[in-house]
């Protein structure tokens, strides 16, 4: 902490403090991670009067430009790559019907205690007869040696004040490895109806970060297990559970999900990636089956699950853009490689592969190989090998034919000059032809040896070349 608090910026702000007899202190998260040994460049300044008037000295006196945000009594100004908040300690009540508390002025212990979390109330005095200080009323730190996620109040009247720190706390518990304290859980599971009054944009905020933690499946098992997971996103709370008939049990998805979750954090840290492991088999309860004879089946799971990834995203306010589109495109085609790895390999299944998955085959292959959870050590070892086996075909086929960026041999524009056609489905005919003889191995991916194809092909449609 000692090093924390050598920082030329503390100096100055306390200087200004004491100067105008007025009590600072650092706040929140910041000094969360100091303790965490987490770098933040995020400083959160509470002062026993007024915040803004504190930011414009401090803005003088550091020589940054000060941002006022006078509704909410806040100010904010950058130094170095620093962010530094100044707010006024402030009391806080609520009102039932909303997030928006009544605020009045308050001691450094007020303003504490409308803080979330313990850990997240851990204050440092910037005063010179106690510089560096901890002031620290609720054992967190404690808390942070036990890694418990706890609430300064009564649990319940946090979470029904502000319902959004039900996903605060889950979320604080993923990112941190942490627990959440009982009593907290408890009043979440009596509180989780109250998240209907949280946007759902803030609502997928803390559920992307849930998703970006290390170990994701810490905060959905809370999320499950509180019942806010089905108020939220109930889709997913819906792989829950095992039916068994004549004695044949399925697996769990829900679980099964969360373990490909988890496989996939270890390789990438890309989001939609991420989101695209949850939602791989989303489709399962819907195509379940029981075949006599076969057993449980969920035919044509990826194709519903694709169709069900933009409903999903809408519903969660997600983008509806090509971030989107990559997320349908991976839970569509994770079955793909599976097929490969077990059959016999064909050279035009690869191309069909490559063309369908283009420039995300390599998130494709991740995602596959995350979906392996078997506990058999053999049968582990197996598809593993096996995937390897697929990789490396695939990259003798891209090598020699080029496919995954697919532009055809022949453009629209070369078929219409050569049999003088005008924009029309016969042109489309004629291209869709010439990617199939590709693809299916008729032909290498070349103009000469498409246009030959192609005059051929031609015939039959009746079309002659005006030009060569
Ligand atoms: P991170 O930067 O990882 O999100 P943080 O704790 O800095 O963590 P912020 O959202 O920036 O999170 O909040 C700063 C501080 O404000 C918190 O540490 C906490 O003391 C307080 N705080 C934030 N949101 C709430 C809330 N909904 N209820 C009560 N206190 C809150």
């Amino acid at each position: 902490m000692e090093q924390h608090l050598q920082h030329p910026v503390f100096k100055a702000l306390a200087d200004i403090a004491d100067a105008h007899h007025i009590e600072a202190y650092i706040i929140g998260g910041y000094v969360r991670d100091i303790f965490l040994h987490r770098p933040s460049k995020d400083i959160d300044i509470v002062v026993l009067g007024n915040g803004i008037e504190f930011a414009e000295l401090a803005g003088k006196q550091l020589k940054s430009k000060v941002a006022v945000f006078k509704n909410f009594g806040t100010a904010m100004l950058k130094y170095q790559d620093l962010e530094i908040e100044f707010v006024g300690a402030r009391k806080e009540s609520y009102r039932s019907d909303s997030r928006k508390p009544i605020v009045e002025n308050g001691t450094i212990k007020d303003d504490q205690l409308r803080r979330d979390f313990t850990i997240n109330a851990l204050a440092i005095s910037l005063n010179k007869e106690n510089y560096g200080k901890l002031v620290d009323p609720f054992n967190g730190l404690v808390d942070l040696e036990n890694k418990l996620i706890r609430t300064p109040l009564d649990a319940e009247l946090t979470f029904s004040d502000d319902p959004l720190r039900m996903m605060r706390a889950i979320r604080f518990a993923s990112q941190l490895n942490f627990s959440i304290d009982e009593q907290a859980i408890n009043a979440i599971k009596k509180q989780k109806e109250r998240i209907s009054i949280v946007s759902k944009e803030r609502i997928t905020d803390e559920l992307n970060k849930i998703i970006l933690s290390k170990i994701p499946s810490i905060g959905f098992k809370y999320l499950f297990d509180t019942g806010l997971l089905h108020l939220i996103f109930p889709q997913m709370s819906n792989l829950y559970g095992v039916d068994i008939i004549n004695g044949k049990g399925h697996k769990d998805n829900f679980y099964h999900t969360l373990q490909v979750l988890d496989n996939i954090c270890e390789a990438t840290e890309d989001l939609w990636l991420r989101w695209a492991a949850i939602l791989h088999d989303i489709a399962k309860p819907a195509t379940k089956r029981f075949e006599e004879g076969h057993g449980w089946t969920f035919h044509g799971h990826e194709d519903k699950g694709a169709r069900m990834v933009p409903k999903i995203f809408a519903h969660l306010k997600l983008p509806l853009n090509e971030k989107m589109k990559f997320v349908q495109k991976m839970v569509q085609l994770h079955l793909r490689p599976i097929v490969l790895a077990q059959e016999v390999v064909t050279d035009s299944a690869v191309r069909r592969l490559l063309f369908d998955a283009g420039e995300d085959i390599e998130s494709l292959m991740i995602l596959c190989n995350a979906d392996v959870t078997t506990k058999n050590e053999y049968k582990v070892k197996k598809y593993r090998n096996n995937f390897e086996l697929v990789k490396q075909k695939l990259k003798d086929v891209e090598d020699r034919d080029k496919i995954r960026n697919w532009q055809p041999p022949i453009s629209g524009n070369d078929i219409m000059e050569i049999f003088g056609l005008s924009a029309g489905k016969e042109v489309g005919l004629i291209k869709n032809a010439i990617r199939e003889a590709i693809l299916e191995g008729e032909i290498t991916n070349t103009y000469d040896n498409a246009l030959q194809f192609m005059l051929e092909k031609a015939k039959e449609f009746g079309l002659q070349p005006i030009k060569r």
